[in-house]
Parts: C-alpha cells; structure tokens; sequence
C-alpha cells in the first residue's frame, strides 16, 4: 500500500524524485485517512472519477480499484512515468500531464453523464480549483477534497461567523458542504505546516434560491463582503455607486435591516437584493 509511511518511502527510492515545493506536494502515508476520503466519496464502479494532483498515486491506488474510470491530471513531470508504471495496467486508468487550472474540463468530461471529483489538492490553489470546478457546469456530482484546515472551516462555514465569507456564500449557491475528517501534520510526507481536513461538496441539480442574473448575486456577495466593517447600505452603496436613499428604500422593500453587516446574511437575502438591483438596471 502507498499510502503507508513505508509504502511511500518504498516509491521514492525505487524513482528518482525530488519533491517540489511550488507544487504543494506532501504525499499522504495515513491508510486511516485514505479509507474516510474514498468511503465519503461514495464510489462504485459506474463511477468516473477526476483526481486532481495523483503524486505517486497515494489515492490512485484505492481509486482504480473501486471506479469505473479514473482520470488523473498531474502537473510535475517527473510523477508521469511513476504513475504509468504503478497504474499503466489497469484499463480504467487515464493520466493527463497537465495543469488543472489550464485544462478544457468541458471537453475532459466529453461522454461522461456524471464525475465524482476525489483528491488531496494542492493548497496554493484550492480555491481556483474548486471555483473552476463549481462555476462551469460540468457534469459533477460531488467533490470530495483534503484541503487546509482553515479553509475547510470556511468553507462550511455558517453566517454570522467569523470564518463567513464570500466564498462560503458563493459556495452555498453550487453545493451543500460537510466536513468529513480533521486531518493532522503527520498523516503526510513531508509534513505540511498547516493542519488539514476532508470536505465534501455534494453539488445542487438546481441552485437552492432563484434568481435573475448569477452575476449580480456574486458582485452582490462581493460587495457585502468587501470592507467586513461596514454595514450593508455602505457597502452597497459604494459597490454600485447608488445614493443612500435608493439603496435604502430597497432594502426596506424586501424588509432588510440597512444597518446589518453584510456578513450576517445568508444566500436567500443577498438573492432577494441581487433581484431588486436586477430590476434597476
Ligand atoms: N494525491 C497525492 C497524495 O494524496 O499523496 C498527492 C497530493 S499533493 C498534496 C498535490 C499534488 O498535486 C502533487 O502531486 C502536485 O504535483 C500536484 N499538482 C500541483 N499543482 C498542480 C496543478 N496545477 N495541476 C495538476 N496537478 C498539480
């Protein structure tokens, strides 16, 4: 098993491999932790899973085992002839040497009714990755990532709170996300500096609120949470360069408090002021 600290060491030796920092690569050793990501992720053989970032295949392993298909992108190089060797053999096993934020997943998912994303990503672009993978309607069901413990927690996050954010807000409009596992430093080689934890995003058919425009619910969203300090009619008024009267008659037509904070609010209202600044325009 790779993804044991022996399992690990056993790959890097047969290879030669340097790790690369700028990649975000700490390979996890912890089986304990891989069981939890591929038991939430929920997978049979009907499946065709994207991994994002397969390393030396820590997860590809249980992954080829229980998909239909797996399909991994890897960006280092140096990983490509190590994942052909391990996982060349098996037929539902394809390795794209690419970057992920540079690839066409429309067309990666071609004949695919539905993907399950799995993967342990890369910290410096967790958020561009899962914003790439929520905001171009592709065919996923669910998206089941380790990701920083910190941005897990916002993630999930509730209004109000301090780790509520705009991508909390946004995130809520695309999927409904739980926390799976906490995951400490030592369950990887090497150690990252930062704690992790397992999410999982289980993506809407249909968006949970309705509303006219997408763009003006994510500037809307943007807006509330540009200057967290101040309140809402501000905030709105110096986004969308409205006069405060106006913006307050609005807010009181759809019975929102003009003095709240932008932060307290959850997805329903800022949809009901993305339709009244919908009808403005
Ligand atoms: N899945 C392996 C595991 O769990 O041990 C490796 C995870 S490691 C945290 C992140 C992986 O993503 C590394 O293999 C790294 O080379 C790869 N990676 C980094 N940036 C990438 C990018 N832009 N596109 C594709 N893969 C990337």
């Amino acid at each position: 098993m790779i993804a044991t600290a022996e399992g690990t060491k056993e790959v890097l030796h047969k290879y030669p491999f340097i790790f690369q920092k700028k990649f975000g690569q700490n390979f996890l050793i912890d089986p304990h932790v891989l069981n939890k990501i591929i038991a939430a992720a929920d997978i049979s053989r009907d499946d065709c899973i994207l991994e994002i970032g397969p390393g030396i295949g820590s997860v590809t392993e249980q992954l080829v085992e229980h998909a239909g298909k797996v399909i991994c992108v890897e960006i280092d190089n140096q990983l490509i002839p190590i994942l052909n060797e391990q996982f060349g053999h098996y037929d539902n096993f394809e390795l794209i040497h690419n970057d992920i934020l540079k690839l066409d997943l429309g067309d990666l998912f071609g004949g695919e009714e539905k993907v399950k994303v799995v993967a342990n990503l890369p910290y410096y672009i967790t958020t561009p990755i899962i914003m790439i993978l929520l905001e171009n309607k592709l065919p996923l069901e669910s998206i089941t990532v380790m990701v920083q413990k910190e941005v897990a927690l916002r993630m999930a996050a509730q209004p109000g709170t301090k780790q509520y954010g705009a991508i909390t807000a946004v995130m809520n409009y695309y999927c409904e996300t739980s926390l799976v596992a906490n995951v400490p430093q030592n369950c990887f080689m090497p150690r990252p500096k930062v704690d992790s934890a397992v999410i999982k995003l289980k993506l809407y058919e249909e968006p949970p609120i309705h509303v006219e425009d997408e763009k003006m619910l994510f500037k809307v969203i943007k807006a509330a949470f540009a200057q967290r300090r101040k309140t809402l009619l501000n905030s709105l008024c110096a986004h969308f360069e409205i006069d405060k009267e106006e913006v307050k008659n609005m807010l009181d037509e759809i019975g929102i408090e003009a003095n709240i904070r932008g932060e307290t609010l959850g997805l329903e209202e800022f949809a009901k002021i993305s339709d009244v600044l919908s009808k403005r325009h």
